[in-house]
């Protein structure tokens, strides 16, 4: 099946026939060998290795999939920009391992709470992360980040250097085929939700904003 009897000449005998064989087994043991690390290679790089959600390369292929079925079914989506507050004075005070584990905590309280199966969690940069919720309505985005924002603000990460209390700013934007939406592009998705987040830093930080 792995095409490694092309190098067994029909009329091998003897020594030659198991020199040939052990070639074709060779070949064909590197060939499933190089087929399992192409899978785990696979998962990995759609796997965050450190928070264990989603990675930036996930997020790049399946926020545009996600649009397009919502534009072609005609349902909403919506989308949280999510950055840590003031996350360098973390690592600047604990250090970068410390970092870590705040980090993973933050990630942790994003994916908790959201729909299985359905609203999923990236990390799309060192600090920031894109939640997905498909099938929702900015408003009702609205109550999911300020529940998550509220959530993650309320009590302290625990870590090995103590508890840390962290925040995080948001910045939503959606797609509604109810309100008309039509021109929608990932990309312009995106975009509004970053100047949503950004101003949410701005005013204050710790607070959610809607594009
Ligand atoms: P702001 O509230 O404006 O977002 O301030 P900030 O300090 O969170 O933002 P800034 O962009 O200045 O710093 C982000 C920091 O995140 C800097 C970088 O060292 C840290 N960082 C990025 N990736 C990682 C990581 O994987 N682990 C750790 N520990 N730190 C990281
Ligand atoms: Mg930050
Ligand atoms: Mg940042």
């Amino acid at each position: 099946r792995r095409g490694a009897n092309d190098c067994m000449p029909a009329e091998a005998g003897g020594e030659e026939f198991w020199a040939h064989l052990t070639t074709a087994r060779r070949i064909a043991s590197l060939s499933a060998a190089l087929q399992l690390a192409m899978t785990d290679n696979r998962i990995l790089s759609t796997v965050d290795e450190l928070t264990r959600c989603g990675s930036r390369r996930f997020f790049e292929h399946e926020f545009p999939r996600e649009v397009e079925r919502a534009v072609r079914l005609h349902r909403s989506l919506s989308i949280l920009m999510c950055d840590i507050d003031h996350f360098k004075a973390v690592n600047d005070s604990h250090g970068h391992e410390i970092g870590d584990q705040v980090l993973r905590e933050f990630a942790a309280r994003l994916t908790h709470g959201l729909r299985l199966g359905e609203d999923w969690v990236a990390r799309v940069g060192g600090e920031e992360f894109a939640v997905v919720l498909p099938e929702v309505a900015i408003p009702k985005a609205l109550l999911v980040a300020r529940r998550l924002c509220e959530r993650i603000g309320l009590t302290p990460c625990p870590t090995s250097a103590g508890p840390l209390r962290v925040t995080g700013s948001f910045g939503i934007s959606g797609f509604s085929p109810y309100r008309g939406d039509k021109d929608v592009s990932p990309r312009s998705l995106v975009r509004a939700a970053d100047i949503a987040l950004y101003e949410s830093k701005r005013s204050g930080r710790n607070r959610v904003t809607v594009a």
